[in-house]
């Protein structure tokens, strides 16, 4: 594989690590937010559903998991014969960090009739005591699928939680959690943007915090997308520009996807996703670690919750 703009160094780095990950049958899973030379060389790259998908899916022993390590206990999760390894387990999620299972277990104890849905950016410990996952591409559709009347607990992330409050209607109780990158996309900065670019499309990303703002739904340019509904976006969108408003590397794919177009992005780096580098995912092949597992009973507290959004 031939990186345009990598230096030899780097490349030889790269022929290594393609050299053991077919020796060892391995799978290189990456989200999108990673470094561009890592979502160069994976093998799959998407958002947390179209991960969580492929781990369910994959037949390689070994998955390797570029992002962080909600995803790659996801990872375990769901395929608990597989080895999971990630380049650094220091990868954290701010998001995921703002609440425990204990916390999550006092709640449910104060709400005794709720429904728990959680965003899939949780630990194994709030996943036990979840009723159902979702991510940012389902959270709508797994929000209708529960009965009309039924009181639903939503956790942790308060900006996607009062967006689907805002598009289903749904009386939710939403715990005040957030991600520290996307709660710096205000209803005042997306509204500069689009003022400064009059003819762009403008993707907003639901955890944003200014996914509840009726002056920003209101408008005709903007949209409310997961990862992989704005590169859909993009793809089949007959304008020629773009404010992207999340991570901005996933900007790399869109210019792969879409090189004539022009992507304006904000430049609020997700830094936990930046640990994956080209040496750390080398030296983790090579050793096969460090590894996340979810221990047998917690996984099995766990699992029911991610079964049930990936059958909907
Ligand atoms: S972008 Fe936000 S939600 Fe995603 S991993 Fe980084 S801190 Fe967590």
């Amino acid at each position: 594989m031939d990186i345009k703009g990598i230096s030899r160094d780097k490349q030889q780095v790269i022929e290594e690590i393609i050299k053991i990950k077919n020796e060892k049958r391995a799978v290189i899973l990456a989200h999108y937010y990673t470094l561009p030379e890592i979502q160069d060389i994976c093998d799959y790259l998407g958002d947390s559903l179209g991960l969580s998908q492929q781990a369910a899916s994959t037949d390689s022993p070994l998955i390797v998991f570029c992002g962080v390590n909600f995803m790659a206990e996801t990872a375990s999760i769901i395929s608990p014969d597989k080895k999971v390894i990630v380049p650094d387990n220091t990868a954290g999620c701010s998001l995921a960090e703002s609440i425990t299972g204990s916390d999550l277990l006092e709640w449910k104890r104060e709400n005794p009739t709720g429904v728990v849905v959680s965003y899939v950016n949780t630990t194994a410990d709030v996943k036990a005591y979840t009723d159902i996952c979702c991510t940012s591409a389902n959270a709508l559709r797994v929000i209708e699928s529960i009965p009309a009347g039924k009181k639903i607990l939503f956790v942790p992330d308060k900006n996607l939680g009062e967006y689907i409050r805002y598009k289903s209607g749904r009386e939710m109780e939403i715990w005040p959690g957030s991600c520290c990158v996307h709660q710096r996309f205000t209803s005042r900065l997306v509204l500069d943007l689009a003022a400064k670019y009059p003819k762009a499309d403008i993707l907003i990303h639901p955890e944003s915090s200014c996914s509840a703002d009726p002056q920003i739904h209101n408008m005709s340019r903007a949209w409310f997308y997961s990862t992989s509904g704005m590169i859909n976006h993009v793809q089949n969108s007959k304008s020629d520009q773009f404010v992207i408003v999340t991570e901005k590397e996933i900007i790399h794919r869109m210019k792969q996807i879409c090189p004539s177009k022009e992507y304006i992005s904000v430049d609020v780096p997700c830094r936990q996703m930046k640990k994956s580098t080209l040496e750390k995912l080398l030296s983790a092949l090579r050793s096969e670690t460090p590894g996340i597992k979810v221990e047998a009973g917690l996984r099995e507290m766990a699992y029911p919750s991610i079964e049930r959004m990936l059958r909907l």
